[in-house]
């Protein structure tokens, strides 16, 4: 009998700076695990020599898989695609810029064996990222937790090794917009967290601008609660309230003698309660928009090359 397997799962986007680095780290350690493994690399429509880089690796050890998607189909689809090829009997995920220490998969491999399903990365000093990163990946995931029903474990990203079972439930799992931590956390079974140093950045420069974050956190919300839609319903009753106490003061004071309040406080309201509903409207936009993406039922990503695989 063969050794389990594990199976490895890299995205790249644009990494050529450090992809021989990032092998020579990951074969290092995963040799001296002393299981059999593969390694997925996954380009994701990169522009430099990322493909190249990879074919070069392919070339020189059998343990290496290429995956090449049609064009950039961002982080999370480019984890999903390696998700789908992996056939290990645990898969590991982790980032192509080493900001996710390989070293660390040993450790995540033996919670594994013990018997554990998930075992994610948790981020307890994160050294490349800006105070502005920190705070905010802070406050997000406090309230993310507050708005869902899933428990996502709060600084962790994407770095984990999980089970076959594990690895088949998220495959099971086509929504479009993917947010992944949360997809791992929404599966249940047996959860552990293994701390890890986050690093700096091997070389080259965050494919994760503020716009890339705000969206990826937008599909957290959307993607696991429908409390947003509970508040907008809770603040329009608030409003009729509020608006009918408002129309009996002003009723009182004109039947007193002390007239209205003016038509200044009439239109400061009126912008008030527009820009309320407007707001609305764009949450319940943001939920008819993912619907009608699902509706249209597309493939998640294509593959332009599969290389190295024996299947
Ligand atoms: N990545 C990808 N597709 C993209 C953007 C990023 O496959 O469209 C990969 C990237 O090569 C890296 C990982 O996803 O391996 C994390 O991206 P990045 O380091 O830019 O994000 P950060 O670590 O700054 O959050
Ligand atoms: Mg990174």
């Amino acid at each position: 009998m063969s050794a389990p397997m594990l199976s490895v799962v890299v995205p790249a986007y644009n990494e050529e700076a450090s992809l021989n680095e990032t092998h020579r780290r990951l074969t290092d350690v995963l040799s001296g695990m002393r299981i059999d493994y593969e390694i997925i690399y996954v380009d994701d429509g990169s522009q430099d020599r990322t493909a190249e880089i990879i074919e070069s690796l392919l070339a020189g050890d059998d343990r290496v898989r290429l995956l090449g998607l049609s064009r950039n189909h961002g982080h999370q689809i480019a984890v999903t695609a390696g998700l789908d090829a992996a056939d290990g009997d645990a898969v590991a995920i982790i980032d192509a810029d080493l900001q996710d220490p390989p070293e660390v998969i040993p450790e995540m491999y033996e919670r594994f064996r013990e018997g554990c399903d998930v075992v994610y990365g948790k981020r307890a000093a994160r050294d490349g990222d800006s105070a502005f990163k920190k705070a905010t990946a802070f406050a997000f995931y406090r309230a993310l937790n507050a708005l869902t029903d899933v428990d996502i474990p709060a600084d962790t990203g994407d770095f984990r090794l999980v089970s076959r079972r594990a690895a088949d439930a998220v495959r099971g799992m086509r929504e479009h917009d993917r947010y992944m931590r949360g997809m791992f956390a929404w599966i249940g079974f047996k959860q552990k967290a293994v701390e890890f140093h986050r690093d700096k950045r091997f070389a080259g420069e965050t494919h994760y601008p503020l716009r890339t974050m705000l969206r990826l956190a937008a599909n957290g919300v959307y993607s696991f609660s429908v409390k947003p839609l509970g508040a907008i319903a809770a603040l329009g009753f608030a409003l009729v309230c509020a608006g009918l106490l408002w129309l009996l003061t002003l009723m009182i004071l004109a039947l007193s003698g002390v007239g209205g309040l003016g038509l200044n406080a009439v239109a400061a309201m009126m912008a008030e309660c527009t820009g309320l509903i407007l707001a609305a409207l764009g949450i319940v936009g943001g939920y008819a928009g993912r619907t009608y993406r699902e509706v249209q039922n597309r493939p998640l990503y294509r593959l332009a090359r599969r290389e190295g695989f024996s299947r």
